[in-house]
């Protein structure tokens, strides 16, 4: 038995089969081909290889997925045999005298650009499939792994976990992952708390190729790996399990109850979300609506956007499942760690500073565009409310309001029916908090972002591992942006709640109703806890 230690980022008892999840080193040899001939042939042998690889990966995405995302994968397969590709990695193999692999990722950057910068929006989605091409030839070329997916109960190993590279695993069989890098606070750490995975960070868990492939379990609460557990530690670990279960079961007893404080104050307890496979959590764990949709999610580990149809009858399926309590969308909040290749977004020094969120929405209005018409058309299917991301003054605001209106009108127009939709937003920049009284006469509610706000307030990067020890979440600095943000609320006649992480620390549950805040919303593992917790407190003084 080997035993490592790690950060947990969510609790709980998890056993399967180590998966190494290890990105391969793609560089390629700039150097001369010894033999350009035997390259032409190695990459004529690796067009083979990819093409079965894409032929068995359009039958699994048809199967497990559906028709319309297995066409991605029929595309790729064409352009695989396209004619100009093909006679560009010829020349730099046989007329510059190159390696194979380094012909490709040549052409495959060369063809990235110019298919990225034509005018024609099909032409320009095709940019990342390229990319793709390129990356799964190079893989194969260098003899590397291309696909990664798990086949049964896995406990994921791994330097470190992208939003995308999670999503792009089968989330049915992640029991548990354990990195070596990544924060409490990521995007990574929160899709764990939400699909209830026990999970650990910041490990010191060895990346060796011995350590794939065999039984482990993951003790989250004490934050352990255990590789082939002994026979007392699997009993313990049992033992745990059980006291989970058993915790669980008396949490039940929470379940329909209202979500009051003793002396009788109503506090909306919502849950935080990804996506519509997160709805039986939702409705398994007695949320009272869904107070954060991380619409971004629906956008990560694929290989384009998802058209208007998609997103519509994503938020429609939520919308109704919730039959009547509100669901708040966040727009699309990509750029800094929700990267996805296919925006073709340019490298930034400072990404958690950079083109994000709703900045991003203003530059490429298609994509906003598209977004708001599928919500506000699932608004007549529920009660929808729509929030925007990274707000930091009145005239983004404003923006956004004037974007919804011509959305609006444009639906009527068009003879398409939808439903009033309140529109927030998330208070998750110091600017935004400190101009909240302007801002609150404007939105129709405000949520606040404790991780960003974290973040950005004490300048501290929620993505970096070594700064967790400055991360001071009782910070005077936050808890009194927190408040102004209450109070500005308050006085304009809104309401504001929290969605960030902090919402569900138990221990500043009471100070948080105290200041004002009416809605609460956590990932929905926390819910029945969160409605004890609330209805043991004595309430506003
Ligand atoms: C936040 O910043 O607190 C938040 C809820 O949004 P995200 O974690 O997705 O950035
Ligand atoms: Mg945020």
């Amino acid at each position: 038995m080997k035993q490592f230690s790690g950060k947990t980022v969510f609790p709980g008892i998890a056993f399967g089969k180590t998966f190494l999840f290890v990105k391969p080193d793609l560089s390629v040899d700039a150097g001369p081909a010894d033999n350009p001939d035997v390259e032409w042939k190695a990459f004529q042998e690796a067009i083979r290889t990819a093409d079965d690889q894409l032929e068995a990966l359009f039958e699994k995405t048809q199967r497990e997925i559906g028709e319309k995302e297995s066409m991605i994968i029929d595309v790729q397969r064409m352009m695989l045999q396209d004619g100009d590709f093909l006679d560009a990695v010829q020349s730099v193999v046989k007329d510059e005298s190159r390696k194979a692999a380094y012909a490709v990722d040549k052409t495959g950057r060369e063809f990235y650009e110019l298919f990225a910068s034509l005018d024609d929006p099909y032409m320009q989605a095709r940019a990342p499939d390229i990319a793709d091409i390129a990356r799964r030839l190079t893989a194969i070329l260098l003899g590397e792994k291309t696909d990664f997916d798990l086949t049964e109960a896995s406990v994921v190993i791994a330097d470190d976990l992208t939003p995308s590279d999670t999503l792009g695993l089968n989330k049915k069989l992640i029991r548990a992952f354990v990195t070596r890098g990544g924060s409490t606070n990521s995007h990574t750490a929160i899709l764990a708390r939400i699909l209830k995975i026990p999970s650990l960070v910041q490990s010191d868990v060895s990346l060796d190729k011995e350590m794939d492939g065999k039984f482990a379990a993951v003790d989250g609460h004490e934050g352990t790996l255990y590789l082939e557990p002994a026979g007392d530690v699997l009993k313990t670990l049992n033992e745990k399990l059980k006291d989970d279960r058993a915790e669980e079961v008396s949490l039940e007893q929470m379940r329909g109850l209202p979500t009051l404080t003793r002396d009788g104050r109503k506090i909306e307890l919502a849950a935080n979300i990804g996506g519509v496979d997160d709805i039986d959590a939702v409705l398994a764990n007695d949320a009272e609506g869904i107070g954060l949709f991380r619409s971004e999610f629906l956008f990560l580990g694929r290989n384009s956007a998802p058209g208007e149809e998609e997103q519509f009858n994503a938020y429609r399926k939520v919308a109704e499942a919730l039959g009547g309590r509100r669901v708040i969308i966040r727009t699309l909040d990509i750029g800094a760690d929700k990267q996805a290749a296919y925006l073709g977004l340019e490298k930034e020094e400072n990404p958690a500073l950079g083109l994000r969120a709703i900045r991003l929405c203003f530059q490429r209005p298609e994509i906003f565009k598209t977004q708001m018409r599928a919500i506000y058309r699932a608004s007549a299917f529920g009660r929808i409310a729509v929030m925007f991301p990274m707000i930091c003054s009145l005239w983004e605001l404003k923006k956004c309001k004037a974007f919804a209106l011509e959305v609006q009108e444009e639906l009527k127009a068009q003879g398409v029916s939808f439903s009033k939709v309140e529109l927030g937003i998330m208070v998750e920049t110091p600017a935004a908090a400190l101009c909240s009284g302007e801002l609150a006469k404007e939105a129709d509610f405000f949520s606040v972002g404790t991780n960003d706000l974290t973040q950005y307030t004490l300048a501290l990067d929620r993505q970096n591992a070594k700064l967790e020890p400055f991360l001071d979440t009782r910070h005077p600095s936050l808890m009194y942006l927190l408040e102004l943000i209450a109070k500005n609320a308050g006085l304009a006649g809104i309401w504001a709640g929290i969605c960030g992480e902090l919402a569900a620390d138990p221990d500043l549950t009471e100070k948080f109703i105290n200041m004002g805040y009416a809605e609460l919303s956590v990932s929905p593992v926390f819910i029945l806890k969160m409605r004890k917790r609330i209805r043991e407190m004595q309430g506003a003084v």
